[in-house]
C-alpha cells in the first residue's frame, strides 16, 4: 500500500469519505487522492514524496504559487501579534479601501471568511433590500452550499428549481429559479413574466464551475438592463473570477457595473477570506446600520488580511497581468496544438490565469455543452497526467489555474506531457 492509499484508508474512519470537501475524494475520476505534504512556487509533493505541477492552486486563490515569501512572511508577522481579537483592527481597514480602489463598483465592503458565506450574505442583502424573494441563478454555475443556491432547473423554465441536494427545504428551492447560461430569450421571458418578484441575478460572469465557460456580451448586457428595468440587483458571484481573470476582475472585462460583488479565493492569498460589496445604498442595510443582519466570529481575520494584503500588493504590480495571461495562453495555445496535431477532439481557452481544457470539437457555450465533453477520455487523460507528475483538478467540470510561479520551461513540460497523454487517450 502506498502512503496515500494508507492515509486515504485511515481518513475514511472518522471523516465521511475521508475528506473535508467532496470533489477532493476523486469521486468522478477513481482512484485514490493525493495527501499533500508540501507545497512551492508551482509544485507539490505528495505523502509517497512525489513531485506535481499543480494547476489546481487551492483551486484559485493561489496565484503566486505555493508558500510565496512575501504571503507567508505576511502571515506569521501577523501571527505573532495574535491570531484573532474579534474587533476592529487597522489591517482589515487597509484591506477594505484596497479592494474599493481597485474594484470601482465596491463603494463598500463585509469581509467573511468563504465564499459560501459571501454569496449567502449578498443574497439576503439583496431580498433585504428590494423587499422581494425570487432569485436568479443559472444552471452549471456554482455559488457555494447555501440552500438558495443549491438549486437546479425545474421541468420548466417559468417553473420553481428544484433542490439539487438532500435537505433543502423546497420551500427554499420554490424562491430560486434556474436558467441556461448564455441564454438572453430565456432572461428577457423570465423577467417579462415575473420581473417584479425578483430580488437579484447572481452570476458568475465568467463561469468555472461547469469548466471554464464564457458569458456572452450579449448575455452580459442582458441582465444588467433587465435588471435596472425591474428593479432587481445583479450580483457577480466573482469568488473565482475576482483578481485571477485581471486587475479589474471580469466586471472589468464586461465593462460591467454590478450593483454587488462577492469575491474569495485570491482576495485570502490561501487563507480563509472572502468579502461581499458594491452599492453603498445597498450596504448600508446591513447591520449595525440597517435591518438586514450578517456577522462573524472569525470575519476580518488578522492573519487572513495579512495574507491577502500581501497577495494584493505582490498582483498589482505593473505587468503581472500581462505575464500572467501570456502564460496561461501558452498553456492553453500548446494544448490545441496537441489536440489539433493528433486530430482528436480535444480543445482549450484561458481568460487571465484561469483556463478550461474540453475533450470536445469546440469550447462550450452552457452547461448542456460541457456535459456532452467525452468524460471517460477526461479520467484517462487525468490519470495519465498524474502518473506524469502534472496535477490537474480531479473532474472535468472545473477549470484550471496557472500562478506567477509556473515558468515558460514549466509549462512546456505539460504540454509535452500533455502530448504523451493524449496519445494514450486517442488509442
Ligand atoms: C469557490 C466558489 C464559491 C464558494 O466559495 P467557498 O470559499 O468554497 O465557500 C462561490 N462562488 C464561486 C464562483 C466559487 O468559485
Amino acid at each position: 500500500m502506498s502512503n496515500n492509499e494508507h492515509l486515504f484508508a485511515r481518513a475514511q474512519r472518522h471523516i465521511p469519505g475521508g475528506v473535508n470537501s467532496p470533489v477532493r475524494a476523486f469521486g468522478s475520476v477513481g482512484g485514490t487522492p493525493r495527501f499533500f505534504v508540501r507545497g512551492e512556487g508551482p509544485y507539490v509533493w505528495d505523502a509517497d514524496g512525489k513531485r506535481y505541477i499543480d494547476y489546481v492552486g487551492s483551486w484559485g486563490p493561489l496565484i503566486l504559487g505555493h508558500a510565496h515569501p512575501a504571503v507567508v512572511e505576511a502571515v506569521e508577522r501577523a501571527a505573532r501579534n495574535g491570531l484573532s481579537f474579534g474587533a476592529p483592527t487597522e489591517a482589515e481597514i487597509d484591506l477594505a479601501d484596497l479592494l474599493c480602489e481597485l474594484l470601482p463598483s465596491l463603494e463598500q465592503v463585509r469581509l467573511v471568511s468563504s465564499g459560501t458565506e459571501a454569496t449567502m450574505s449578498a443574497i439576503r442583502l439583496a431580498r433585504g433590500f428590494t423587499g422581494r424573494d425570487k432569485l436568479v441563478k443559472f444552471e452549471g454555475c456554482y455559488h457555494g452550499h447555501a440552500d438558495s443556491l443549491l438549486v437546479k432547473a425545474g421541468s420548466g423554465l417559468l417553473t420553481f428549481g428544484n433542490p439539487s441536494s438532500a435537505g433543502v427545504p423546497a420551500g427554499v428551492a420554490n424562491d430560486t429559479l434556474v436558467l441556461p447560461y448564455n441564454d438572453v430569450a430565456a432572461l428577457e421571458e423570465l423577467f417579462s413574466a415575473k420581473g417584479s418578484e425578483i430580488a437579484a441575478i447572481i452570476v458568475e460572469p465568467i463561469a468555472g464551475n461547469m469548466n471554464l465557460v464564457r458569458a456572452n456580451p450579449q448575455f452580459v448586457q442582458a441582465m444588467r438592463r433587465l435588471t435596472e428595468q425591474h428593479g432587481a440587483l445583479l450580483i457577480y458571484d466573482e469568488v473565482m473570477t475576482g483578481f485571477r481573470v485581471g486587475l479589474q476582475c471580469a466586471q472589468g472585462l464586461h465593462g460591467i457595473t454590478p450593483d454587488l460583488t462577492t469575491l474569495g479565493k485570491v482576495i485570502g492569498g490561501g487563507m480563509p477570506l472572502a468579502a461581499f460589496g458594491g452599492r453603498a445604498d445597498v450596504m448600508s442595510k446591513l447591520t449595525p446600520l440597517g435591518p438586514v443582519y450578517q456577522a462573524g466570529t472569525l470575519s476580518g481575520n488578522p492573519l487572513s488580511v495579512a495574507a491577502g494584503l500581501a497577495t494584493l500588493n505582490e498582483i498589482r504590480k505593473p505587468g503581472f497581468f500581462e505575464e500572467l495571461t501570456a502564460k496561461t495562453c501558452m498553456l492553453t495555445e500548446g494544448f490545441n496544438a496537441v489536440g489539433r496535431e493528433l486530430n482528436i477532439p480535444f480543445c482549450a481557452q484561458s481568460v487571465g490565469g484561469m483556463f478550461g481544457i474540453y475533450f470536445a470539437e469546440q469550447v462550450p457555450d452552457n452547461y448542456n455543452d460541457v456535459m456532452n465533453s467525452d468524460r471517460a477520455r477526461f479520467n484517462a487523460f487525468f490519470h495519465d497526467m498524474l502518473e506524469q507528475g502534472v496535477y490537474l483538478a480531479p473532474s472535468a467540470f472545473e477549470a484550471g489555474f496557472v500562478s506567477a510561479a509556473h515558468s515558460g520551461a514549466t509549462i512546456m513540460a505539460t504540454i509535452s506531457t500533455a502530448r504523451l497523454a493524449l496519445e494514450h487517450a486517442k488509442r
